[in-house]
């Protein structure tokens, strides 16, 4: 006699399940019962067709009812509610949505496959017309309604999970204003905080008004429009709401046919995925899993569990014992234009575990390209690996990057899910050529890190945050000069590896040692010949300042844009269409390489002449501004081009109008060194002297020079303890300054005013005035200013900021340069 399975709920795990058993079981009689309007749809591409990414509705319909039963001869029936399970007489009781009318519907086997739903708290004011969840297709048409008919040019999207995150990018692909509302501090939870701030930075960068850290603490109507107050008591105001706070399991027809459910309403099910009562399968969203590494209970919303358990419940009803061995949770997401994944257990997991890092577990972070460096298109990845202290077991892994993230996490929970070990990532032969990875893949990489860490090449990879919360720490980069003119890492001694080993007494070996270079890979060779030389605790920065940059983009300086040109003096400029001369193409060059090749090429260039660059690297784009107004030449824009970024530059700094050029030189340059009372009155007399007869002059402060533009009162600006304590110790202004000789704890530099005074000379404040007054040019060093960590909203108006470049195309136009 044939078998009667009817299953309920007809979407990933449920189609899945129905289609298999038809496969294997040719005269069962198959029902399946879904209480909404469609069968086997594409939830996951639902946040796309909001975006217009899908345009065709029907391309999400991956299964009609008809071609189910016609196909597969599978009773479908849609619109049809099961109300409960009566496990005695083995029925189910049925009402049809569009009439209201109930039946009963006999088993033999049951599939129970609901799912979950989107979980809508009491917030108030949440029922109000406009708050959706994206669930269904008709959520779906719904929000595309709203943009396309009624014009909705605003949203608020609360949570940061990966539908939060799908929805806030579609809908600014859409054209809407969009906020994004997150509690926690991060998105995504399955990653490590520090590895969903790169997202957090591209998420605001694409326009995105990211909220972290707040919740919703009511919607109210305002006319057309909601307003959504946060806990923090700041109120947003869009015309849709998208919440997307998570899911809960939809297990009360099990719940209350008595099967075993746990504490969130998910279904209890053994290996074989049967409930509590063997006649009953349950797969999907609905039920709870094996956490595949810790091997006890999880739920893992996801649709490759779900369609994989439904398979796996149709070959057991079919008579096979299959086991499904657990859920790594394995997942990605594209935020614009990164894509984080993940598989396994973040960090966070394994400390609430009550796991110790070196004790229980390393870890290490490393950056990669997605391909050979040497062929264009290359992007650099971050790949987060957690393994067991013997290295056998992998916890987890975790991405982000631009390219190529989701095949190395899949690599890793391959395997991870064959139990491989670092040693084994490290060994995979994996397919190689320039344009789709390199001969060591990322994934070998990581497994080579992770190797040289547990056998003691050095301490380890050094916890991202080390540099803000660890005292005492030595922190060294080994980058060229060049790199750090682009970036320059907080506190940290500049020795460039070519001259470590002869430099090494500038370092105590005593202290903790934390090695930068751009992406790693030169620290670990610094690490080993600090290390081969009697340091004893060296780490490496795990991916290099490049990573730096991306976990502390809202601490420190970065220069991602270049919307008008600037200059090294910082003033901006009207250039009309400049023309490139040179063209360099550095796609596909791996950090420092397009920076290097940017420095060599200006080396050939004539001052004014134009040079456009192109890299692959999205951090060339974050370096080209600081890197030019350090060097004092002209960022004219800086923009991203498909899939590269392309900068314009000209070498020195903006071209004075025809009129103001002087034929012969006539101009006068000092240089402001010291921050010596005396000194700084002779430069000040001198230069006004010079401006009196009608000469160009610039006054260049360097180092202790600084000290004479700075506000007399205090300004409030971030910066790093060492830095705080290096502003604490300078003279803030010129009233500060002293005598360099006959102080005399003050007496000297009183009695020296005062006489001034008497004698009609003018004080130093009067001549700065009378300085600007003429026109002098007061130039900042922007060089020593980042080196004393002094901020220009420090200094007084008028002053503008240069690098050398500025000072030097100055010199060039000088027939008297003074050095004071
Ligand atoms: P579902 O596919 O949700 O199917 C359950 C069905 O049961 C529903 O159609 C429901 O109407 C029906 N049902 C419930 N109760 C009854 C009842 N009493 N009677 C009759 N029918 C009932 N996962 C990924 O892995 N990657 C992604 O990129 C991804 N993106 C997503 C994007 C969106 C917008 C959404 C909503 C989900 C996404 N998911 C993604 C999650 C994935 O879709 C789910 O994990 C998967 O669909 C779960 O399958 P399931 O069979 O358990 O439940």
């Amino acid at each position: 006699m044939s078998k009667k399975v009817v299953i309920i709920g007809g979407v990933a795990g449920g189609a899945s399940c129905a289609a298999r058993l038809r496969r294997l079981e040719e005269n069962a009689e198959i029902v399946l019962l879904e209480r909404g309007p469609y069968i086997s749809y594409a939830n996951c591409g639902l946040p796309y067709h909001v975006g217009d990414v899908i345009k065709s509705r029907s391309a999400l319909l991956l299964q009609t009812p008809e071609v189910m039963k016609e196909r597969f001869k599978i009773d479908v029936r849609v619109k049809n509610e099961v109300l409960s399970i009566d496990r005695e007489k083995k029925t189910v009781s049925v009402r049809r949505v569009e009439t209201g009318e109930t039946y009963e519907e006999a088993y033999d086997t049951l599939v129970i496959s609901t799912g979950s739903s989107p979980v809508r708290p009491p917030i108030p004011g949440i029922d109000l017309p406009h708050i959706q969840s994206l669930w269904t297709v008709p959520d779906a048409d719904e929000v595309r309604t709203l943009i396309t008919e009624q014009k909705a040019a605003s949203a608020v999207v609360v949570g940061g999970g990966f539908i939060g995150l799908e929805m806030a990018e579609n809908l600014k692909h859409a054209g809407l204003t969009v906020s994004l509302v997150e509690m926690l501090d991060q998105v995504m939870a399955p990653l490590d905080y520090e590895m969903a701030q790169p997202l957090h930075e591209n998420i605001r960068q694409n326009g995105v008004d990211l909220r972290l850290g707040d919740g919703v603490a009511a919607f109210r109507q305002n006319g057309e429009l909601i307003d959504v107050e946060l806990k923090s008591g700041k109120t947003l105001t869009a015309a849709l709401v998208i919440l997307a706070i998570g899911v809960r399991p939809n297990g009360e027809l099990a719940k209350n046919a008595g099967l075993t459910v746990n504490a969130r309403g998910g279904i209890v099910v053994d290996e074989y995925l049967r409930t509590s009562d063997p006649a009953i399968y349950a797969v999907g969203d609905v039920i709870e899993v094996t956490d595949f590494v810790f091997k006890d209970r999880t739920m893992i919303p996801l649709a490759g569990p779900a369609n994989k358990q439904g398979r796996i419940a149709a070959n057991n009803i079919a008579g096979a014992s299959e086991a499904y061995k657990g859920s790594q949770g394995t997942s990605v997401v594209q935020v614009f234009d990164l894509t984080a994944a993940s598989t396994g257990a973040n960090e966070r997991a394994l400390i609430k575990r009550g796991m110790e890092r070196g004790r229980d577990y390393e870890t290490v972070t490393i950056t990669q390209n997605s391909h050979a460096g040497y062929y264009p298109g290359a992007k650099p990845m971050t790949i987060k690996l957690l393994f067991s202290m013997d290295g056998k077991k992998i916890f987890g892994a975790q991405i982000v990057g631009r390219e190529g993230v989701d095949k190395r996490i899949d690599t890793i929970a391959v395997t991870q899910r064959l139990g491989g070990g670092v040693a084994e990532l490290s060994e995979l032969e994996l397919a190689y050529a320039p344009p789709f990875s390199s001969a060591k893949d990322p994934v070998n990489m990581a497994g080579f890190v992770a190797r040289n860490v547990l056998g003691g090449l050095y301490a380890g990879i050094a916890p991202w945050n080390a540099p803000d919360t660890l005292e005492n720490l030595q922190l060294l980069d080994v980058r060229e000069s060049v790199e750090v003119m682009a970036f320059t890492v907080p506190n940290a001694v500049h020795i460039p590896l070519g001259q470590l080993r002869d430099r090494l007494g500038e370092l105590d070996k005593s202290r903790e040692t934390v090695v930068f270079c751009a992406i790693g890979v030169r620290a670990y060779n610094a690490a080993r010949i600090l290390v081969q030389n009697g340091f004893k605790r060296v780490y490496v920065y795990p991916g290099g300042a490049r990573f730096y940059q991306a976990t502390h983009y809202d601490k420190v300086e970065t220069d991602v844009s270049a919307g008008a040109p600037v200059a090294d003096s910082g003033q901006t400029a009207d250039l009309g269409e400049p023309a490139a001369s040179m063209r360099i193409d550095c796609s596909g060059m791996q950090c420092p390489g397009p920076i290097m090749k940017v420095f060599e090429t200006m080396q050939t260039m004539k001052p004014g002449e134009v040079m456009e660059v192109s890299a692959s690297d999205p951090g060339f784009a974050r370096d080209i501004g600081a890197w030019c107004r350090r060097t004092g030449n002209t960022l004219l824009s800086n923009e991203r081009q498909g899939d590269d970024y392309v900068a314009l530059v000209r070498k020195g700094g903006v071209p004075k109008p025809a009129a103001e050029v002087h034929e012969t030189p006539e101009g006068k340059t000092i240089i402001v060194f010291s921050g010596d009372l005396d000194k700084v009155l002779a430069s000040f007399i001198i230069a006004n002297g010079a401006a009196a007869m009608g000469r160009p002059v610039t006054m260049f402060f360097t180092f202790w020079g600084l000290t004479v533009l700075r506000r007399p009162e205090k300004v409030r600006v971030k910066k790093s303890f060492v830095e705080k304590m290096f502003g604490g110790m300078m003279p803030r202004g010129s009233g500060k300054l002293k005598l360099s000789r006959m102080n005399m704890a003050g007496m000297g530099t009183g009695m020296m005013k005062a006489i001034m005074k008497q004698k009609n000379v003018d004080s130093l404040d009067t001549l700065i005035e009378k300085a600007k007054k003429a026109g002098i040019k007061l130039v900042a060093c922007t060089m020593s200013m980042d080196v004393m960590g002094i901020r220009p909203e420090e200094l007084i108006d008028g002053v503008e900021l240069g690098g050398v470049g500025a000072y030097l195309g100055d010199a060039e136009e000088s027939n008297v340069n003074l050095f004071i």
